[in-house]
């Protein structure tokens, strides 16, 4: 084919003839009060947050692990009556009887094999490589300053792959099903971003139940996709007192115009419409 008739223009043109609805445009704390529990409100309805279902979350305790100045618990938690959340729990050596630490949620992007990358886990050559490229192991160096760290698998990473990318070569280990997530979700009014979103606030909701957790310093940090979820959920969530969000913060123009990210870097502008029986 000497030339391809390509959309790609039409999507640009659109991009530069729209504003988002919602542009924050604020000169005052006060205004910025009033934007935020709009724009909150909006995004809540757009993730699907409406949609979720909330349970007992049943802690189970899978594995406990010794590590060089730690201790590496594998967890679940429910998230949604029929949903299991597969996450570690990296403990600092040292906490004294009746002491409460700082705790971190840190999340993964792709290419990561789920939570191992962040909890220092490099269990086969391709997943050391992307540990040590990306200094992926962010888990691991927050609790050797002492925080009590989390890190959760992702709906469609790691331990939770969906059957298109579930296996145990390095290709499928390290790939996600977050599109065919997507795919599944999208008609019945949730999208993964949301789903991501409602997890981590449950995971909150379990971090701050812990006795040896301050409830008032809990962060969440995370890389690429790690980045994603951060920003989306620490814009809905006012008990994360600090995040760091890296290798993420861009607009939807850069990501899936320019970029081709992956289909869980936006948030629908409609989802389908359910009621609850
Ligand atoms: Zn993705």
């Amino acid at each position: 084919m000497s030339r391809y008739y390509e959309c790609l223009p039409h999507f640009v043109a659109i991009m530069e003839n729209y504003e988002p609805a919602m542009h924050m445009k604020c000169k005052s704390a006060a205004e910025y009060r009033i934007w935020k529990k709009k724009a909150r409100k909006k995004l809540y309805s757009l993730l699907g947050l409406d949609r979720m279902t909330w349970c007992e979350p049943e802690p189970e305790l899978l594995s406990s692990e010794k590590m060089d100045g730690y201790t590496r618990e594998k967890w679940t938690i429910k998230t949604e009556p029929d949903v299991l959340m597969t996450f570690y729990r990296l403990v600092p050596d040292g906490i004294a009887d009746g002491e409460k630490r700082p705790a971190v949620i840190a999340s993964h992007g792709h290419g990561s094999c789920g939570k191992e990358a962040v909890a220092g886990n490099g269990f086969f050559p391709e997943l050391a490589e992307a540990i040590r490229v990306h200094n992926y192991d962010y888990g691991v160096q927050a609790v050797r300053k002492g925080t009590i760290v989390f890190c959760p698998d992702a709906r469609g990473f790691g331990e939770r792959r969906e059957i298109n990318v579930q296996g145990d070569h390095a290709g499928a280990r390290l790939s996600s099903s977050c599109y065919y997530l997507n795919f599944m979700a999208l008609p019945l009014g949730q999208c993964v971003t949301g789903m991501w979103v409602w997890d981590l606030m449950r995971l909150t909701d379990y971090i701050e139940a812990q006795p040896d957790v301050n409830p008032g310093k809990i962060g969440c940090i995370g890389l690429s996709g790690g980045g994603l979820q951060t920003l989306y959920f620490t814009a809905m969530e006012d008990r994360i007192a600090y995040a760091a969000c890296s290798g993420y913060f861009y607009g939807f123009k850069q990501s899936l115009l320019e970029m081709y990210n992956c289909s869980c870097n936006y948030i629908p502008p409609h989802v389908g419409e359910f009621r609850r029986r």
